[in-house]
């Protein structure tokens, strides 16, 4: 439908309902959660190694565990202080790798710092590719740029789901993506490039920045500053897809971003911070389609999690997946 890509004059953009998508995804793996469970005898199962006390982290471990628990899957966190060593940690990926009770394995990123800035390199790459559910491990990421991925990375992959199901059209469209990190950017990018999209990948010495977005049918913001994609960055009525999760405590940001009337401002009264994106809420008037920030691309992450795990476990009882 590439109807969804044009501007409706005069309309604020559609939302695209990430928690909506994020549930019928999760619905759709119930069957093969159950099938898994009966043929191996125990329920599909992921390990994730966390370190250190960063809070966010803890966060998106509990979401992690939580959204696993509903679904069936089993999740086996091993937690690690923030002063243990490099050897300790890979100690436990070899653990997990061996372990013939584990299908999938998740270090949480980031790592402490005094674990160097390799750690996150070393540890993903210690992972056995065949329980890389992160897909992050070189194997992987050779297949996505491939194009014959088996584990492609959880925020890339849904966003192309967030993207299908929304029938928003990629073929031939012009595509920039903000961000080139390992983890959202570059694989993304690799994906909208095998669905045929044109594909523009801009950081943080790109020249002219607002100008390329601004070409744009499909805007992708991964770059991890609150509110920095405006509506000049905006074509009329393109797809903008909002990757950012950054939290606000500064009141007198958080009233330059909203309207008085937005409900968000109770919000952010009632709790003391508040989540925003990396596109500025006023490009609601300008896009044709948005995501919001929370409920757009978050759940996409956890629900593609699932999915990598179960399709871990399908691959381990020799399933064709
Ligand atoms: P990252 O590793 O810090 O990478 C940020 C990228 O943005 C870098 O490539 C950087 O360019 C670029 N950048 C930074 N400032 C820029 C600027 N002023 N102009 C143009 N480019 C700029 O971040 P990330 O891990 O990709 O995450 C990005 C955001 O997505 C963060 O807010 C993160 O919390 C969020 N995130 C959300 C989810 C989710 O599930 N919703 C998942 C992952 C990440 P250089 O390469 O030149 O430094």
């Amino acid at each position: 439908m590439e109807g969804s890509n044009l501007r409706r004059f005069g309309m604020a953009a559609r939302i695209l309902d990430g928690t909506r998508i994020a549930a019928d995804i999760r619905t759709e793996l119930v069957a093969r959660v159950e099938a898994c469970t009966l043929a191996a005898r125990r329920p599909p199962t992921l390990g994730i190694l966390l370190v250190g006390d960063d809070a966010a982290s803890e966060v998106y471990v509990n979401t992690k565990s939580k959204a696993g628990d509903a679904l069936g899957l089993k999740v086996d966190v091993v937690r690690l202080p923030k002063t243990a060593t490099l050897d300790k940690a890979k100690e436990v990926v070899c653990r997990f790798n061996r372990s013939q009770d584990h299908d999938g394995i998740l270090v949480q990123a980031p790592l402490p710092s005094a674990l160097g800035t390799a750690a996150e390199s070393t540890l993903f790459e210690a992972i056995d590719p065949t329980k890389d559910v992160d897909g992050f491990h070189p194997t992987n990421f050779g297949r996505l740029a491939q194009g014959r991925s088996v584990f492609a990375p959880c925020t890339p992959s849904g966003i192309l789901e967030l993207l299908d199901r929304s029938c928003i059209n990629l073929k031939g469209q012009r595509a920039v993506v903000i961000g080139r990190s390992q983890i959202v950017g570059k694989p993304v990018a690799l994906m909208l490039l095998h669905r045929h999209a044109t594909v523009t990948v801009c950081h943080s010495k790109t020249r002219d920045l607002s100008a390329l977005a601004r070409e744009a049918d499909v805007l992708i913001a991964a770059l991890g500053r609150p509110a920095f994609v405006t509506s000049e960055f905006v074509k009329p009525g393109a797809t903008v897809i909002d990757v950012g999760v950054n939290r606000l405590v500064d009141e007198a940001i958080v009233k330059s971003l909203l309207p008085p009337s937005s409900p968000r401002l109770q919000t952010f009264a009632r709790r003391g911070s508040l989540l925003v994106g990396d596109v500025h809420p006023a490009v609601r008037e300008t896009a044709g389609a948005l995501t919001p920030v929370p409920g757009g691309v978050g759940p996409l992450t956890v629900a593609m999690l699932m999915v990598n795990t179960v399709r871990a476990s399908e691959m381990h009882l020799g399933k064709a997946v």
